[in-house]
């Protein structure tokens, strides 16, 4: 028999590392299991191709939590620097700063359309659609029709491959919470004015954010060292796929396959797991009485046509939202903006074309050389770069880069919970994908924290599934549009 691991993390992402490193740092035996061959920090990793380096997205460091914020200080005390935040949004031909500008965005649509904009804006507020069930509904009540379909349709359709009719109104209300149209408007005013500079307060005004000087992947490939260095070990190439809990001694026997198809058995006390429910809920024999809900949850994926050239295009932002329907990129990275040290010479660019899809559709199964000849059109037609500036392309594809938030999946998982709870109360779940919540670092990071804080102390102190709860932090949205601040805090149990 297998020697007996006291805690083994599926998992080496955010929140794998950050419950692994908490344990091992305790002095905790500890085992992670990563399915990539190559890469920790999931999502969150930094990929290269011939020198430039790329996030899955483009990944801002920020927390309202002063734990998060520290263990990221000491994790990487060196190499973070403060990078401006400049970000636009492509609609119609023209580039809209984002947060909005009044000016600006009274010069690009013009008098009529931004007299239109006011007008059904008032309409809206004077016959709003009662209980408004769809995103689109809750919108038009909240920022009148012609806003909602300049500012947040295409996007929003982009990003999550649904008609605006089929999102549900609570999950406006919940990413869309706190952005009053005259909140913005007054910022907007603001920004216009230059009066905003130096001023902390809503996440919409922040104007810079911190970053590993070579990129998110940094902070997990420190995190992955410093995990071995206290006597961790994290074993790459491995896929979990069998879960298996011993009712007499609680024990579960965890088994994973390497990309050879070889599988390696481990046993272990307890399992933390950042793998999305489904494929959990799969891998656990003989198959939980919820592992129906479980098939039921559903994912958005991801991928990133990366063009590398030499173009004299001056493109000063971070990233830009592309809202505009001719095109079906989503979103435009620009790593030189995010660091310099992204790329290996002063002279290249190096543009990520973001397309959101489903895996298996004709996007995702389209060839990369198809996917760069798109990209190139796509990027020549908003005017970023010239198609004969690209040199060389390169593709990334991230499955289920997104938890979907339908009408279902909240019921889906508290079922899931429930029987996990009652069955399995060693196996903790922890994470994005992991616990079927749309958060960012700073949150999965505080499930893993939070979960190996419990651990430790041989008792919950702490009630995991709170965090995130009331966030208003998405790193997307109509344009990131409701970028409120995050909402971490660690909330003992007993207080709570
Ligand atoms: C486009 C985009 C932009 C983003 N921008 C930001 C941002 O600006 N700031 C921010 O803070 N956050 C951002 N995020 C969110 C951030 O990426 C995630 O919150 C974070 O990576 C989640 O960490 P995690 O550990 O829960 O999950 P993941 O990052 O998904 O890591 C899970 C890990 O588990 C592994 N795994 C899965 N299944 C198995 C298995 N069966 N066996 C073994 N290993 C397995 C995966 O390979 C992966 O390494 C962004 C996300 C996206 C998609």
């Amino acid at each position: 028999m297998p020697l007996i691991i006291e805690t083994l993390v599926i998992g080496a992402g955010p929140a794998g590392l950050t419950a692994a490193y908490t344990l091992s740092k305790a002095g905790h035996d500890v085992v992670v299991l990563e399915a990539d061959p190559v890469y920790v920090g999931g999502i969150s990793r930094t990929a290269s191709y011939k020198g430039f380096l790329f996030d899955i997205g483009g990944h801002r460091f920020f927390s309202k939590s002063r734990e998060i914020v520290d263990l990221w200080n000491e994790i990487l005390p060196d190499d973070f620097i403060e990078r401006p935040r400049l970000s636009r949004i492509y609609y119609g031909g023209k580039f809209y700063s984002y947060p909005l500008k009044a000016f600006e965005a009274l010069r690009n649509l013009g008098v009529l359309q931004s007299a239109a904009c006011v007008a059904s804006f008032g309409w809206a507020k004077l016959f709003p659609v009662r209980n408004p069930k769809t995103f689109h509904q809750w919108v038009r009540n909240n920022f009148g029709e012609r806003l909602f379909s300049i500012f947040f349709k295409t996007y929003t359709e982009k990003v999550w491959g649904m008609d605006c009719d089929d999102i549900s109104a609570d999950w406006a209300a919940q990413r869309i919470k706190g952005l009053d149209l005259f909140a913005a408007v007054m910022d907007g005013l603001r920004r216009s004015l230059g009066l905003n500079r130096g001023k902390g307060g809503a996440k919409s005004l922040i104007e810079s954010f911190r970053y590993p000087r070579r990129g998110p992947g940094m902070m997990w490939d420190a995190a992955a060292r410093k995990i071995r260095g206290f006597g961790g070990k994290i074993e790459m190439d491995r896929a979990v796929c069998g879960l298996a809990r011993d009712e007499e001694t609680g024990l579960w026997t965890v088994t994973a396959r390497d990309a050879a198809g070889v599988v390696q058995t481990y046993v272990a006390r307890r399992v933390i797991s950042s793998a999305p429910i489904r494929d959990l809920m799969r891998a656990i024999k003989p198959a939980p009485i919820s592992q129906l809900h479980a098939r039921e949850l559903k994912y958005r994926d991801f991928l990133t046509v990366v063009l590398i050239g030499r173009s004299d295009i001056v493109l000063p932002d971070n990233w830009v939202y592309i809202h505009d329907p001719s095109v079906k990129v989503g979103r435009v990275q620009n790593f030189r903006s995010w660091s310099p040290e992204m790329l290996p010479d002063e002279a290249s660019t190096c543009l990520g074309l973001e397309y959101f899809c489903f895996e298996g559709d004709g996007l995702w199964t389209s060839s990369d050389e198809d996917l760069a000849e798109l990209a190139k059109k796509e990027i020549a037609k908003i005017g970023l770069m010239r198609a004969e500036d690209v040199v060389d392309a390169t593709v990334v594809r991230q499955p289920k880069a997104y938890p979907v938030y339908d009408e279902d999946y909240a019921s889906h998982v508290t079922t899931i919970r429930r029987e996990i709870a009652l069955r399995y109360p060693e196996l903790h779940l922890v994470g994005r994908n992991g616990m079927h919540k749309y958060n960012n670092q700073d949150h999965a990071m505080m499930t893993g924290l939070l979960t190996a804080l419990n651990i430790l102390a041989g008792e919950t102190l702490y009630d995991v599934w709170q965090v995130n709860e009331d966030a208003e932090y998405g790193e997307q949205g109509p344009s990131g549009a409701q970028e409120a601040l995050a909402s971490v805090r660690m909330v003992p149990r007993r207080a709570a």
